[in-house]
């Protein structure tokens, strides 16, 4: 999403920083491997699979610390290193004025646990991929401390930084059978006006912590693009970043906190086993981070952990849109054959995709990709169908969602039918073709109006009743389909955010496909994030901001290799 233009501009004002070094005097072009002895490469090295990229003669910039990435782990590793006495170079690929990372997008919540051997506990068992298996844990008990300890910082330490005060999000974790998820707290900030803030308020007042200081620059519209790396002992030495391929030198360590693979088509082909899959945050989180790991030899980790459950996205706009189902309002979710397929209240969360993507009955199709959610005027004229206080139509202002869904309706993002046959026709000519859908996907299905025609008339039946016998949907949410026009928006699959990356250790350093770590590599956030099971929502910008801490610190502690 940036340019060349504005990357070298903002380069251009790392000049005047005194420890920040641009063009800082040639280096050999081979380093010599005992330079490097106890500054942070140990025992173990990893070898090398093959030079990532040739270490260069000259360096365009340099600085102790090289973060990769501005979301919240980035932002809590810069903060920790300059703290800890280091200079940091933050290299974002997007453009000041063009920043939507995740962090920027999201609720804000972060979870930050009230006692650390609780966490501990919780976490030992959370981290199995069969959570009643205890030889499938797949986090290593190192960081698994790690994470109990320093996520139990989290609270502390945004008030450290002068956050103004802290409301409840989630008293525990989504867990209550499991030992220890009493202390899974979330909490949102307060702002100063004592309102609740978002991930966006989150991210500005530490963003306003990192500008105030000048041994921290960001360079803006400047991704990187591949790590620079010692050939004879795998160290890493810098990062190459940009189009013009600017060489940043970091004297201590790089840290990769470049976010996940949301926008990879690629890697999401890849990785998943289902598809299409629809993310709803930052556009430029294409799996850089991934692919640079790989460069340089490192394991990856939890590349197929996801969690979501449905969401919409339309072929003019660059990310997706979590909806928001008004229960006051009538409303059901077909999939392809045209029929019911769950308590539509069971597909929010975490795990409702599972519901949202498995046929119970066949598996030879994705018969639930996409579904379909059918609603009445009550629920056009209740207000947004997007959420407007955070992701995209939220304050990040990448989109505005009509108040009365006019404009989505006018561009075909929302579907109408006088009534429902109607409608089904609707759904059926713009999923079917490649110019009229307003859909990324075309859907070579055919609905059948007299099928939906009767789910609606025997969900409409369940209402009437009160007792939903498909599905058990509760009660009072049970409100008939029955005031035209009908409308429809087509959904997917829909998830928050990847988990996949560099897999890492306790002391946030990233490790090698032989198991040692990467000397001066570090990582934090979502690219290799440590959840198999997700605890609580926050728990990912809760990780940020721990392992971003961990990095951040242990970075800075490095001895410089020159
Ligand atoms: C709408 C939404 C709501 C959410 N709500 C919550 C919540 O309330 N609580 C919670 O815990 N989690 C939530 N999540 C998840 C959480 O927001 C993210 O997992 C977390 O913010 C990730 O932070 P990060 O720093 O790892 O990555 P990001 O915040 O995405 O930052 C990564 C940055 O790296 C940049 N980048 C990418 N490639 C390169 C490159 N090659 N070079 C340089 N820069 C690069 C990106 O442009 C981006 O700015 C939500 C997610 C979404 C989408």
């Amino acid at each position: 999403m940036g340019t060349a233009a504005a990357g070298a501009a903002a380069l251009g004002a790392v000049a005047g920083a005194s420890s920040l070094v641009p063009h800082v005097a040639a280096v050999p072009s081979v380093v010599d491997a005992r330079q490097l002895e106890g500054a942070g490469e140990g025992k173990g090295a990893s070898p090398v699979p093959k030079p990532a990229q040739a270490i260069p003669s000259n360096w365009d910039y340099s600085a102790d610390v090289v973060v990769v990435g501005y979301g919240f782990a980035g932002q809590a590793a810069a903060i920790t290193a300059a703290n800890n006495g280091a200079s940091v170079v933050i290299l974002e690929k997007q453009a000041r004025n063009n920043h939507t990372a995740n962090s920027q997008m999201c609720l804000g919540a972060f979870v930050s646990p009230t006692n650390v051997s609780e966490a501990y506990t919780f976490m030992q068992k959370l981290s199995r991929i069969n959570l009643d298996t205890p030889e499938s844990q797949d986090m290593a008990d190192d960081v698994i401390m790690a994470w109990a300890t320093s996520m139990s910082e989290n609270k502390a330490w945004l008030a450290s930084l002068g956050v103004a005060g802290f409301g409840s999000y989630a008293a525990a974790g989504r867990f209550p059978n499991i030992p220890g998820n009493g202390a899974i707290a979330s909490y949102e900030m307060k702002k100063p006006d004592g309102t609740t803030g978002v991930g966006l308020d989150l991210f500005n007042f530490l963003d306003g912590i990192i500008e105030g200081n000048n041994q921290t620059k960001i360079l803006w519209a400047t991704p990187a693009t591949h790590l620079i790396q010692n050939t004879e002992n795998g160290a890493i030495l810098g990062v190459n970043a940009g189009t013009t391929g600017l060489n940043i030198k970091a004297n201590k360590a790089v840290i990769l906190t470049c976010g996940g693979y949301e926008y990879n088509d690629e890697m999401l082909k890849t990785f998943t086993c289902f598809y299409p899959i629809v993310f709803y945050g930052n556009p430029d989180n294409t799996g850089d981070g991934v692919r640079m790991g790989q460069e340089v030899g490192a394991a990856m980790s939890h590349m197929t952990i996801y969690g979501g459950g449905l969401k919409a996205r339309f072929k003019s706009f660059p990310t997706g849109f979590l909806l928001a189902q008004n229960p006051t309002c009538g409303y059901i979710f077909v999939d392809k054959t045209g029929n019911r397929f769950a308590d539509e209240n069971s597909l929010g969360g975490y795990s409702g995709y599972w519901n949202a993507v498995y046929d119970n009955v066949t598996y030879d199709t994705l018969q639930r990709i996409p579904c379909y959610w059918i609603f009445d005027s009550a629920q056009m004229k209740a207000g947004p169908l997007a959420y407007t206080s955070f992701a995209a139509a939220g304050p990040i202002g990448m989109y505005t969602w009509s108040p009365d869904n006019s404009a989505e309706l006018a561009n075909g993002w929302i579907l109408q039918g006088a009534d429902i046959p109607t409608l089904v026709g609707a759904i059926n000519q713009t999923q079917s073709d490649p110019v009229l859908t307003s859909q990324p996907w075309t859907v070579d299905v055919t609905l059948d109006p007299n099928v939906v025609s009767a789910a609606v008339s025997t969900y409409n039946a369940a209402c009437a009743a009160k007792v939903d016998g498909q599905f058990g949907r509760s009660a009072n949410t049970l409100v008939p389909i029955s005031k035209p026009p009908y409308y429809a928006v087509i959904l997917w699959p829909g998830m928050n955010n990847t988990y996949g990356g560099p897999l890492r250790n306790g002391l946030s350093q990233v490790i090698g496909t032989n198991g040692s770590p990467i000397p001066r590599l570090y990582s934090a956030g979502e690219l290799g994030s440590v959840y198999v099971h997700y605890p609580q929502g926050g728990a990912n910008v809760g990780e940020c901001l721990a392992f971003g801490r961990i990095a951040g610190a242990n970075a800075a502690a490095l001895t410089s290799w020159s």
